[in-house]
């Protein structure tokens, strides 16, 4: 199947859209449209030539942002849709055609991810009505962390939490961990071993991954759970809501607003919650950016630390996201709290690796875990694991 797959990722105002050729080298039709519903509504994206185009939607609704999406494929039309869906609970290992059981499953998942689901399934009913032809592929962000076992997957508390409401942890960002786990198996001469994945973008995460299969990983229930992130806390105390109701007489939304949008670096440098912004903030001295750099590297170097206990043994580990990509500070920095595990990383090659480039970071003749960047490419898999299922069909 060599026509072009549609990946869609649908928020509740916004919807993120990429054409992608089978050929991994063809350029991409990708863009954006946002504030979906105000009169501000615009979308705005790049042509085939590279030339970038706003075009304003006032009061645009998801079908007629579609519509206008549709008109800017250059007449390239797909033959399946692939949509990011946030949370497919127990019910999703893998990607899945929709159909009405699907979408059903997805709705039952939706207590789970009461932000994003519901989104997901707005966009899926929309371009239902703009394709109606096409298969359309559900992708979900948690799929690939359904290999993790039991002890990883069980929070300590009354069995009946997980049997009767299905309380325990999923991860997210699986489209990623598993692209920049797989590319590393085939760059590497490690192949398929144990890899440690850092996803560090302004949503972050970890996880443990062993023969391509996720082992463990640092998000949980919801996407809150694990490192330090833009906005996010990440793991606090369990006992924190407790303390600051009664304390404080806080509500649980005003706990859940400050959790997951006043926190995380924004929280901890009181300045920002833009990586780029808190490195030249920390060098020129400002003590709550040097704290928050500080804090989101021992974070993330515990967890990589954590984790490698589910591996059976650690071949490299992977930086990916906004940050891993692009900031040579805070890989120099995580690797440096981790001594131990025989990491030797090239000055030279970290400082020039950004910007999208891919490559491994080690010395010259070293011989301990490989380091590698790897950019990621979550719409790129959503597409390959979209024409999977679809040619499975034929
Ligand atoms: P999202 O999770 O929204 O997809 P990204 O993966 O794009 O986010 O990551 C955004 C983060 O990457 C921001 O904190 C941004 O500051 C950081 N970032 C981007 N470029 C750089 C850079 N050159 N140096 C440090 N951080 C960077």
């Amino acid at each position: 199947m060599n026509a072009p797959v549609l990946v869609i990722n649908c928020g509740s105002s916004s919807i993120k859209y990429a054409l992608i050729d089978s050929d991994p080298q063809a350029p991409r039709l990708a863009g954006l449209a946002e504030r979906l519903g105000g009169n501000d509504a615009l979308l705005k994206g790049k042509n085939s030539d590279g030339e970038s185009f706003t075009q304003p939607l006032p009061n645009a609704d998801h079908t007629q942002a579609l519509n206008a999406i549709l008109e800017r494929l250059e007449g390239r039309l797909p033959v399946a849709v692939g949509h990011r869906i946030v949370h497919g609970g127990e019910h999703f290992t893998q990607a899945a055609l929709i159909d009405d059981s699907v979408i059903e499953a997805i709705e039952t998942t939706a207590a789970l991810a009461p932000l994003h689901n519901p989104a997901n399934l707005a966009g899926i009913a929309a371009t239902q009505k703009v394709f109606p032809t096409l298969p359309q592929v559900a992708v979900f962000d948690t799929a690939f962390h359904q290999t993790l076992p039991p002890q990883a997957y069980r929070y300590a508390l009354p069995e009946t939490l997980y049997t009767e409401h299905r309380i325990r942890r999923y991860g997210f960002h699986g489209t990623s961990h598993a692209y920049v786990s797989q590319r590393a198996s085939e760059l590497s001469s490690c192949g398929a071993g144990g890899w440690l994945t850092a996803h560090l973008g302004n949503g972050c995460s970890t996880s443990a991954v062993w023969n391509n299969q996720s082992q463990d990983t640092s998000m949980g229930l919801t996407p809150l759970e694990g490192l330090v992130m833009g906005t996010r806390s990440g793991d606090v105390d369990p006992g924190l809501h407790a303390h600051l109701h009664r304390q404080l007489g806080w509500s649980l939304d005003q706990i859940d607003t400050v959790l997951n949008k006043e926190s995380g670096l924004l929280g901890l440098s009181g300045l920002t919650n833009d990586m780029r912004e808190i490195e030249t903030q920390a060098l020129s001295g400002h003590a709550g950016a040097k704290l928050a750099l500080e804090v989101f590297c021992y974070r993330i170097a515990k967890s990589l630390a954590a984790l490698s206990c589910a591996l059976p043994q650690l071949d490299g580990i992977i930086f990916t996201g906004g940050i891993g990509e692009n900031s040579p500070t805070v890989r120099h920095r995580v690797l440096n709290l981790l001594p131990h595990f025989g990491f030797a990383l090239d000055g030279e090659a970290n400082e020039a690796t950004t910007r999208g480039k891919e490559g491994k970071l080690d010395s010259a003749n070293h011989t301990g875990p490989e380091v590698w960047v790897i950019p990621t490419d979550e719409e790129g898999r959503i597409a390959m694991e979209t024409r999977h299922c679809v040619e499975a069909l034929t």
